[in-house]
Order: C-alpha cells, then structure tokens, then sequence
C-alpha cells in the first residue's frame, strides 16, 4: 500500500508525464467536481430533511386530534362532576359515570395512537423529552390522576358528602386532579409541537453546513484548478526553454549539447528528435574533422591536426608544469627510393614507416605527417629517458622492417631530432621555438651521418 507521500508523489508524476489535453482535463475535473458534488449533497441533505420534518410532523399530527378530543371529554366531565356536586341527584351521577366512559374511550384512543406512531419523539424520547417531561410518561401520570377521579366517583354507593366543607375540599382534590391531567395533556401537545420545530430547526441547521461547504468548494476548485494550470504552464515553459537554449547552443556549433527532463509530456517527441539530431550533427562533425586533419597517404594526423594538437598540449605542459617531447623524423636517402622503385613503392614505404611510429608510441602519443618524407611525433608527460626509449625504439623498428614493393625487399632508415621541454627549466615557449629546436637536431643527425637521434641542446 502506498504511504500518503507515496501517492502524493505518484500523481505528481503522473501530472509532469501526461500530455497537455489529459492535464486541462484533470484540470477541468478538479474545478468542477467538487462544486457539483457539494450542489449534490446539499440538495441531498434538503430533500431527506425535508422528508424528516413531513414524517414528524405527520407522526405527530395523528397524536393532537386524540389529545384534543381527550381534554374536551375532560371540560365535559369537570361540568357535570360540578352540577353532581352541588344537586347530588342520581341521574347528575348516571351523567358523570356516562362521561367517565367516554373519557376511558378517549384516553384508549391516546394510547393507542402512542403505541401505533413511531415518531422519534414518542417513540424515542432524547434529552430533556426524557423521564418525567417524556410524553409516554405524562399519559401515564394523567391516566393515573384520572383513575383516582373516576375510581372515586364510581365507586359503588358513593354519595355527595352531606358537609358543604368535605363536599369543598373533595371538589377541590377532584378538581387539582382533572387539571392535571389536562396539564399533562397540553405537555403532551407542547412536547409533539417542539419536536417538529426541532426536526425543522435540523433540517435548516444541515442545509446551513452543506450552503458554506459550497461556498468553500468554489473557491477551493478555482485555486486548485489555478495551482494545477499553473504547474502546466510553468512545466511547459521550462521545456520550450530548455529546447530554445540547447537550439541555441547548437547554432554556435556546440553539437554536444542535449536536452535532458523532458522524458514525458508533449515536448518529450521534440526533445527526442532535437537530441538525435544534435547526435547526428555531432557525428558529422567529427567526421569533417577527422577527414579535414587526416593524413589520406599514411592514416596519420595531417600538418594541420598536428600542429594544433601540439598548440593544445603546449599550453597544457606550461600550465601544468609537465614535460612535452616534440620529435622530427626524416626518412633517409629517400630521394634513392623513388628513383630506384619507383613513387608507388616510396608510397608503400611512407605508409610503411607511418605504422611503425604509430606502433612504437603510447595511446595518448601523437604521430603525424609533418611533409612529404617528414613525421612529427609529441609525448605529453614523458621525463627525458623515456623519450630517449621511445626515439631509440622507433628509429629501430624502422630500421628493421623490410617493405615489399614492387617485388622487392626494401629497407630504409630514418634520422630523428629530438626537444624536450620542461617548464620549470626552460620557461615559457612557443611551438615555433620548439619546431626549430627538434629541426636544428633533426639537421645534426644528418651530418652525423644519418640512422640516429640526436637531442636538442637544452
Ligand atoms: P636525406 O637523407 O637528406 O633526407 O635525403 P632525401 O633523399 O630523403 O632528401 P630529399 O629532401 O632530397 O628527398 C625527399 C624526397 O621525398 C623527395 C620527394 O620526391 C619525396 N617525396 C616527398 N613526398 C613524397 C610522397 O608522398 N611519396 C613519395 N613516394 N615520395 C615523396
Ligand atoms: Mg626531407
Ligand atoms: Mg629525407
């Protein structure tokens, strides 16, 4: 399961790798949805909370036609129980023994519209409906205040009291015992009233809640759908700006520039194509180079190619204070070669004479063809023994090697002049400088007699 970060991160990056129509879609999405979906439950909310308040009020309804007829009954039995009181006569007691039926009828009648709502009022009483204040409870207490009434009057051989004060206090007690019931009666009502205001108080209450849920969803989406265009515009203008400055690049001829992060998105083909044609670029320019500053007879670097690498690696050792070798070569008595067997076979040899020296040098060595029967070679970082190992070397492996030409074994031999230059002894220098010193050298092994090397005098 992914951690919140998790998630966080992977909708980022779906975000950054999605093309632009499915981010404005997202986009859309995120600006509208919430407010539909909070339009939604507020309507949701009104339309059940409506329901509630028709249920309770319904509900409630069936209790008040049994309850007023209830305390009508009541008025009815108080009046009569009034005129017994003061004439005594039997049929005023017939005529309240008659009303107490009707109002057992009518209590029945309460009860069983209790018993048959499920008004969560009645049914479920909560807080302050609870316990004595419930409406269920009061029924009970009128039910029993009534009893006592009815009992009292209805019990067999039950007379007016002959005293006008017993017959006082006893239509009081009556009396304080009707009122309460009647009392409980209007708590009744005032409990099942109270309960459809609080159902519609509710209903108002959520409606409320979910009006600011929507006010809030509104500006939520806008700074939401604001963050994500944002984030698309800014993404979009990094990679056009990353595409412009690596064209720009390439215009001044730095072919080795790439554009890099734009793996996914609309730009992503763009970046893929820019980059593949900069490697092309790249690759023809290498070409161009290697063509342009390459020796066609012998494969080695060309005077040109030569002379600017020994610039670079000139200034390299004076920098850095590291030893550079310059070595001349000149093939001997080439002129014989020619005249005997022939240009084409001087040919053979040159390239001949090419291999050897390449052969005979390290990898970071250069060889090149300094003109006609004339090689350059350069030793970065090599001390004074070595370059006398590797010129001793070369002038040996050429002396050695036999060229077939023409069908015939030729050998040739080779004079070399040799400057080293080390910064620390010599200075500053230039490349001429370091030619005439080689060359000078180069000279001395000629008339020397040839098939040597001679250094340059430091
Ligand atoms: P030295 O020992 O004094 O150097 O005598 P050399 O005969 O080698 O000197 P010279 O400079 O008189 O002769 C060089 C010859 O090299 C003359 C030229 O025709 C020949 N040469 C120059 N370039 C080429 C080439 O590309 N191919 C061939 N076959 N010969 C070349
Ligand atoms: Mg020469
Ligand atoms: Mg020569």
């Amino acid at each position: 399961m992914l951690r919140d970060g998790g998630v966080l991160s992977a909708s980022r990056r779906w975000f950054r790798s999605a093309t632009t129509g499915r981010r404005m879609l997202l986009i859309a999405t995120a600006t509208f949805l919430p407010v539909v979906l909070v339009s939604f439950l507020l309507g949701n909310a009104l339309s059940r909370s409506a329901g509630v308040t028709a249920e309770v009020t319904s509900e409630v309804d069936t209790l008040v036609s049994p309850v007023l007829s209830l305390s009508d009954e009541l008025s009815g039995a108080q009046i009569l129980l009034d005129r017994y009181f003061a004439t005594g006569a039997d049929v005023d007691r017939e005529a309240v023994l008659s009303r107490t039926r009707r109002v057992d009828t009518a209590f029945a009648a309460l009860e069983a519209a209790i018993a048959d709502t499920s008004a969560p009022a009645v049914a479920a009483p909560t807080g302050r409906e609870r316990g004595p204040l419930g409406i269920a409870t009061r029924v009970t207490n009128a039910r029993a205040s009534w009893e006592f009434v009815r009992d009292t009057v209805a019990a067999p051989g039950f007379t007016v009291p002959a005293e006008p004060e017993d017959q006082a206090a006893l239509l009081r007690t009556l009396g304080a015992e009707i009122a309460s019931v009647r009392g409980d009666l209007a708590g009744v009502a005032e409990l099942a009233t109270r309960r459809v205001s609080d159902a519609a108080t509710e209903a108002q209450r959520s409606a409320g809640a979910m009006r600011v849920l929507l006010f809030a969803a509104v500006p939520l989406s806008a700074i939401l759908a604001i963050v994500l265009v944002a984030w698309l515009v800014r993404d979009l203008r990094h990679g056009t700006r990353a595409l412009r400055e690596a064209a720009e690049h390439l215009e001044d001829g730095r072919h080795g520039v790439r554009v890099s992060g734009l793996a996914h998105g609309d730009l992503a083909p763009v970046a893929r194509a820019f980059n593949a044609m900069a490697e092309r670029m790249e690759q023809q320019s290498r070409e161009l180079h290697e063509v342009a500053n390459r020796d066609e007879l012998t494969g080695v670097m060309n005077r040109r190619g030569f002379q600017t690498d020994l610039e670079t690696e000139l200034e390299r050792a004076t920098r850095y204070g590291r030893p550079l070798a310059f070595l001349l070569l000149d093939v001997d008595h080439f002129k014989t070669v020619n005249d005997t067997y022939g240009h084409p076979a001087g040919d053979v040899v040159l390239r001949a004479v090419a291999d050897e020296m390449r052969d005979a040098v390290r990898g970071v060595d250069r060889v090149g063809r300094w003109g006609g029967e004339e090689f350059a070679v350069l030793l970065p970082e090599t001390v004074r023994a070595d370059v006398e190992h590797v010129a001793e070397r070369i002038a040996r492996v050429i002396r050695r090697r036999v060229v077939i030409a023409e069908g015939e074994p030729i050998r040739v031999t080779a004079s070399l002049g040799v400057a080293v230059y080390e910064p620390a002894r010599h200075g500053a220098t230039t490349a001429a400088e370091l030619v005439e010193r080689a060359d000078r050298a180069l000279y001395e092994a000629k008339q020397a007699g040839r098939d040597r090397v001679v250094f340059a005098a430091s």
